[in-house]
């Protein structure tokens, strides 16, 4: 493909992408493909012989949009929002069209300096306390990860290889294999899947304390389990909290947490994947509270800010803390620059030694939409979740199962879990919604979350009428079904009846 080519595809491409956006929601939001769908439809092997691009953009349009599963459509409520915008899209073709690495800084001063930039921007755009700044003098910075998953690895990993290093100063009668043996964590039990897989890829157990029944994991819990474990011999090292969790979005508390790990040399790490866009509101600064006293936190511009996955901010405390666990060095990667403050080797921060240059997106993103507009944008969520939640509570055979927390509501159908399993099962089959289920002390919920690229209180109109609809012919089904039950068991007695009295006659 020549650049005649690739203009003409490009373009192609981009009508394309509006085209889809616009028309999003004349799409159902869940596709109709059974498992396999695409292997049956594409060959076994690679052409040998080039096709041209309007070939493969037919295909696109034949065989790989009716798989697709719409999630920046306004009907996507399951899990959390991912939303895109134009000029992060933009953003990320740019960045392709470069095709840089960025895992250092000579690898290209623009990657690594742009990052540090909007790193900035957005922890001031949060409020973030001033430690996590580049710019501010100590050793504080951000970085922008690919993922929470890997922000939290990032932070598990340092944490422990800092203690195994601390504890090999304070007790040299251990060994480093020993020491390594008795390192244990700690997150909720209501922390995303994530956090427990760092444990398991850092081979470090993660306890998982019992969140009450407000769903919020206390300093209390966690000192009853350190307390345990270190009688025990272990030895503690850190505790992800969440601000946001995934079942409810219910928040930490970051102080009495923090009280906890500060008496007990523990790293402190916050995931805020998805509340975390809040934090950029007065009106919602209580979820700041205790943030001074963490040693590292993620937040997902994926979510909340309009910048297309994948794009997870991360701060540290101190950075040096990672910069030294994870300082695995090879010639070919020095460059005369190095040490320097304000132009940090990002490849130090992370896990991957080589890096996208996301930052470009996030800088036109945040450009174009201005603070503004992004506060604009976490405000319509929680306002269009307040519009939903507010009919959930005008329709008595609803409950809410926890207060709304920014743009997600969980409810469920008063009852058995069987109303809202069946509810949910009916959804997903007419594929007009999409939502998923969470359980908590034995109760199942759905979870309504607003997502989508431009979400309209029509929208949320839509998907009420179509839950409550449903739910009326889930009821009128288990009315049937019970009077049918009913009428089988007065026959069955009947019957029974019946052959009492012809075993009499006989006899
Ligand atoms: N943490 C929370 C609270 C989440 O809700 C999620 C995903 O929804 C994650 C972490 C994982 O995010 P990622 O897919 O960026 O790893």
């Amino acid at each position: 493909m020549d650049a005649r080519e690739f203009r003409e595809f490009g373009k192609a491409a981009v009508d394309f992408v509006a085209d889809y956006l616009e028309n999003i929601r004349d799409h159902d939001v869940l596709p109709s493909v059974e498992p396999g769908y695409l292997l049956d439809l594409l060959p076994k092997q690679m052409p040998e012989t080039p096709e041209t691009w309007s070939e493969v953009l037919k295909d696109i349009n034949r065989v790989i949009k009716p798989g697709i599963t719409h999630w920046q459509s306004p009907n996507m409520h399951a899990y959390y929002p991912t939303s895109v915008s134009y000029p992060s899209i933009v953003g990320e073709m740019l960045a392709s069209g470069f095709g840089i690495m960025g895992f250092s800084w000579i690898c290209s001063p623009a990657c690594t300096e742009l990052e540090v930039v909007v790193m900035d921007w957005l922890a001031k755009f949060l409020n973030l306390p001033e430690h996590f700044l580049h710019e501010n003098e100590g050793p504080g910075g951000g970085v922008i990860q690919g993922s929470a998953s890997e922000a939290v690895l990032v932070a598990v990993l340092a944490a422990r290889e800092q203690a195994v290093r601390r504890l090999r100063l304070s007790q040299p009668e251990l060994s480093e294999s020993e020491i390594r043996g008795k390192l244990i964590a700690y997150s909720s039990d209501q922390s995303n899947s994530c956090i427990e897989k760092a444990g398991v890829l850092a081979a470090m157990p993660i306890k998982l304390l019992p969140a009450g029944a407000d769903l919020v994991l206390r300093g209390d819990a966690l000192k009853q389990a350190i307390e345990q474990d270190v009688a025990a011999g272990l030895i503690p090292v850190i505790c992800i909290a969440s601000l946001g969790t995934t079942g409810t979005c219910a928040y930490d508390d970051i102080e009495s947490l923090a009280s906890i790990c500060e008496q007990n040399e523990v790293w402190l790490h916050v995931d805020a994947a998805y509340a975390g866009g809040a934090f950029a509101l007065e009106e919602c600064s209580e979820l700041r509270r205790g943030l001074e006293r963490v040693d590292s936190l993620n937040f997902n511009l994926h979510k909340f800010m309009l910048v297309n996955f994948d794009c997870a901010a991360m701060w540290l405390r101190d950075a040096n803390k990672v910069i030294d666990s994870f300082n695995v060095d090879r010639i070919y990667l020095k460059h005369k620059h190095e040490g320097q403050t304000q132009i940090p080797d990002f490849r130090h921060w992370q896990i991957p030694l080589g890096r996208r240059f996301r930052a470009l997106k996030v800088w036109i993103t945040f450009r174009t939409l201005g603070a503004e507009g992004l506060r604009a944008h976490i405000r319509k969520h929680i306002t269009l979740a307040k519009q939903f939640e507010d009919l959930v509570k005008a329709d008595e055979r609803f409950e809410l199962i926890a207060p709304r927390a920014l743009g997600l509501v969980c409810f469920r159908a008063k009852g058995e879990n069987e109303i809202t399993s069946q509810l949910l099962q009916r959804l997903m089959e007419r594929k007009k919604i999409y939502m998923v289920k969470a359980e908590h002390c034995g109760r199942l919920f759905l979870r309504f979350a607003v997502c989508g690229m431009d979400p309209k209180p029509s929208d949320i109109e839509f998907a009420w009428t179509e839950i409550q609809t449903q739910l009326t012919s889930v009821c009128a089904e288990q009315q049937v079904n019970t009077r049918k039950a009913g009428e089988l068991s007065e026959l069955t007695t009947h019957l029974s009846g019946l052959h009492v009295t012809n075993a009499t006659l006989q006899r």
